[in-house]
């Protein structure tokens, strides 16, 4: 089973995704975007702000153990490794994160026998990859794959970083009870006033401001078998379960928008706007989100897709800012009417 999803959401100042703070000022990142103009036809590339792949799937994984956590029912009892569950994903990088997983000299046994012990002592490895760089190397590819979230076309323009001003200031307070201590001096009040304003920090942070889409897949497949022989690796019972731990870790991402930075203070004003899944049997990557017509394009791609391989096909959607209408005709299409409706009915379509 293989699931692939389009999520779009609206974010006005948001800071999820910081590249460098240089002195007081923190950028946001900024990537190169194909955009062409309706008028002259022609292409062009703007800068527009992004959030990466990478920073999307570090809170995919720390829900991967949040989720492992409730159904497995108790840290103690989940499958994942003490880095993993501390948000830590070294992943089993080198022989002193290896520990724990696989006891015993590595270069003295073949890759695939560590991969298995990795596996059953880690969810979170067996879900989203690792790479073991010592002697032997190994490498386990994620089950998973993130786009980075760039703004949708039709408001790529429109798409905006702007530095926001903040100031952390001196308490007044303070200030006052020193002028009293001290000699009520000329000289006294001036040194005072000098510290008031060496107190104040400026700090400047760039907020962006877009409707993002990115694609989220899943291959379902993977969880729980080896990568150098297919065959599964731990019961089906288990495989199952951690299966259940990957599609509710992606609704809660989706429902709780915990992911990105500066959540305390730049926590985005707006909401998902769109959201589509595609579950098929074999590999399939939804429309990508940041088209106008995605979701329509991804439905008339999925009966293809199911008419020339007579595949059982399952497409859950909610669109908040066009028609559904020309969805509608297609039998396997399931329109509900807010994000967790589409991910409950998700859930409930792979429980069967
Ligand atoms: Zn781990």
């Amino acid at each position: 089973m293989f699931l692939s999803a389009g999520v779009a959401f609206e974010a006005n100042v948001e800071a999820l995704n910081l590249v460098e703070t240089t002195g007081n000022y923190s950028r946001h990142r900024k990537i190169p975007y194909i955009w062409r103009d309706q008028e002259t036809k022609e292409f062009r590339v703007i800068y527009v702000p992004a959030i990466s792949g990478e920073s999307l799937a570090h809170a995919y994984q720390e829900l991967l153990v949040e989720e492992a956590t409730r159904i497995y029912g108790g840290e103690e009892k989940v499958p994942v490794c003490p880095d993993c569950k501390t948000g830590e994903f070294f992943k089993s990088m080198n022989k002193a994160h290896l520990r724990g997983k696989f006891e015993g000299d590595p270069s003295k046994t073949s890759p695939d026998n560590i991969e298995k012990e990795i596996i059953k002592k880690c969810l979170v490895e067996d879900i989203g990859g690792f790479l073991y760089a010592e002697k032997p190397p190994i490498k386990r590819s994620s089950s998973f794959q993130f786009s980075y979230a760039v703004p949708v076309k039709t408001t790529a323009l429109l798409s905006t970083v702007e530095p926001q001003l903040h100031a952390r200031h001196a308490r007044m307070i303070e200030v006052k009870k020193k002028s009293q201590k001290e000699d009520e001096s000329t000289e006294g009040e001036v040194q005072n006033k000098e510290r008031k304003a060496e107190e104040q920090m400026l700090y400047y942070v760039e907020a962006g401001t877009a409707i993002y889409g990115f694609v989220f897949n899943l291959d379902l497949e993977a969880i729980g078998k080896s990568s150098y022989d297919g065959k599964p690796v731990i019961n089906d019972e288990e495989i199952k379960k951690r299966k259940n731990v990957a599609i509710s870790a992606f609704a809660r991402l989706v429902s709780s928008r915990q992911f990105g930075a500066k959540l305390s203070r730049f926590f985005p004003a707006g909401d998902i706007v769109s959201l589509y899944v595609a579950v098929t049997s074999s590999p399939f990557s939804v429309t990508s989100p940041i088209y106008e017509t995605a979701a329509l394009t991804t439905a008339k791609r999925l009966n293809v897709i199911s008419n020339i391989f007579k595949e059982e096909v399952r497409f859950y959607l909610y669109e908040s800012l066009r028609s559904v209408e020309d969805l509608k005709k297609f039998g396997f299409v399931k329109i509900s009417e807010t994000p967790e409706e589409a991910i409950l009915h998700l859930l409930e379509g792979e429980k069967k």
